[in-house]
């Protein structure tokens, strides 16, 4: 190996969504090959990496501030500074002409390029934002994953969908597929490892085709779930578009398949659907969600709300809240419109006054408090099983996991857990986890 990073420690700060954390273990994974070594702070790295996401306005904006926090580190200490991500693949060159001392730009399909540039010694600074039209494999070794027993899997990348509002067919591309035969392959190695819980992330994975065989989605979720060894299959992100009958059937008959599905509403109101270019109505929604509880009674269902697109008036908000009080979603992740650059809904007025999204906001985010209480209150006294991913750092009997629906459960033991199943006993709850004592019976 000619690019060797030996001697050189590496950190990589990481913003945005799943598929995000999955390319930073990725980006680990090729530092580590090439010689380097994580650091667990900025301040002891010498390649300081930040993983970016450009879905919302909001979140470019706390890259630019933590840049500013690098640049200054940069100024103590000889340091490599890379931005990498859907950011970069967005502004490129542009980046190069803010305030920041950034040695390296990298977009989504570049990152195998890393030990080189960075060997290299950077006479110059290096943007690389290429796109790769077919899949590129990263072999299950050159991943450095955070978790030994929860693992995330990607099976595609891209998106073909061109939602008004979205950002994502820019950064990253149209849709690409993983060979079924690879996905397969990851998953089995991971089971021989000891991972029990695999994550199938991709921008809209319900679009998945097979390229060698063309089997669809159903199918590959069908075949993940009968690797030996896995105890947990979860996935995301679906569309309520794409999401198919068979797809929810065989969630229904295979029992590794989690009851829980993260299925984006992002508004209640028809008009603003078709506004966003959705391809369903709120009734569409409310249709596949009681054909959903129907088949699973118990599936916890989470969403994406945006409010305030452009046009969205009182009664269009209203319809969104009705939604939420209807479905009684177990979480949601709600964000403000802010218009973003070459999607078709920037070309729309932003007339919705910040304050009047502001307001949205909280309306929404409080009715989901509400909702999310009284949830929680009806899980008080049941035993569930808990994969545990964590330990409190303050309390040593004090661990942390997440319950099939994929809720925060936080509970007491006296045995050592970490990274095993338990049973727990729900005693109490807020409006953001459940809490409990583990029970020996397992
Ligand atoms: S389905 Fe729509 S919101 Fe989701 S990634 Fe594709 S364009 Fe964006």
């Amino acid at each position: 190996m000619t690019d060797r990073l030996t001697n050189l420690k590496f950190f990589i700060r990481t913003f945005g969504c799943q598929m995000n954390e999955s390319d930073s273990e990725r980006i680990a994974g090729i530092l580590r090959q090439a010689g380097a070594v994580k650091a667990d702070r900025a301040e002891e790295g010498d390649i300081l990496i930040v993983n970016t996401c450009a879905v919302r306005n909001k979140s470019e904006e706390k890259l630019y501030s933590y840049l500013g926090r690098l640049s200054r580190l940069k100024r103590e200490k000889p340091v490599q500074v890379g931005v990498t991500g859907c950011v970069a693949q967005l502004r490129g060159s542009e980046l190069l002409k803010k305030k920041f001392d950034i040695d390296f730009i990298l977009g989504p399909d570049t990152y195998g390029q890393l030990p080189h540039i960075i060997k290299k010694g950077l006479a110059e600074k290096y943007i690389s934002t290429s796109w790769s039209k077919d899949w590129q494999e990263t072999p299950p070794d050159l991943i450095l994953r955070e978790s030994s027993v929860s693992a995330y899997v990607t099976i595609m990348e891209g998106c073909n969908n061109f939602c008004a509002y979205c950002i994502v067919p820019f950064t990253r591309g149209r849709e690409k597929c993983r060979p079924l035969r690879s996905v397969l392959a990851e998953v089995s190695i991971l089971a021989d490892r000891g991972y029990k819980e695999i994550q199938l992330l991709g921008q809209n994975v319900n679009s998945y085709r097979d390229p060698d065989s063309g089997r669809g989605f159903a199918e590959l979720l069908e075949e993940v779930s009968s690797i030996d060894g896995i105890a947990w299959v979860r996935f995301l992100t679906s569309h309520p578009k794409n999401f198919g009958l068979e797809i929810g059937e065989v969630m229904a008959r295979t029992k590794k398949i989690c009851r829980q599905l993260h299925l984006p509403l992002q508004s209640g109101s028809t008009a603003i659907l078709k506004k966003m270019k959705r391809g369903y109505t709120k009734d569409d929604y409310l249709d596949k969600v009681a054909w959903l509880r129907q088949l699973m009674p118990e599936i916890s269902l989470s969403t994406d709300i945006i409010v305030g697109f452009p046009g969205e008036s009182a009664k269009d908000f209203k319809e969104t809240l009705d939604v939420m009080e209807s479905v009684r979603f177990a979480n949601i992740f709600s964000f403000r419109y802010s218009p973003r650059p070459l999607t078709e809904a920037s070309a729309l007025k932003d007339d919705v006054p910040f304050e009047i999204k502001t307001q949205r906001l909280e309306e929404a985010q409080r009715l989901q408090r509400k909702i999310q209480i009284e949830n929680h209150r009806l899980q008080v006294g049941r035993v569930m099983p808990v994969l545990c991913l964590g330990k409190g750092k303050k309390t040593p009997q004090l661990y942390a996991g997440r319950n099939e629906g994929y809720q925060v459960v936080n509970f007491h033991s006296e045995k050592d857990c970490r990274e095993k199943f338990v049973d727990v006993r729900i005693t109490s709850c807020g409006p953001y986890s459940l809490s409990g004592e583990r029970i020996d019976s397992r």
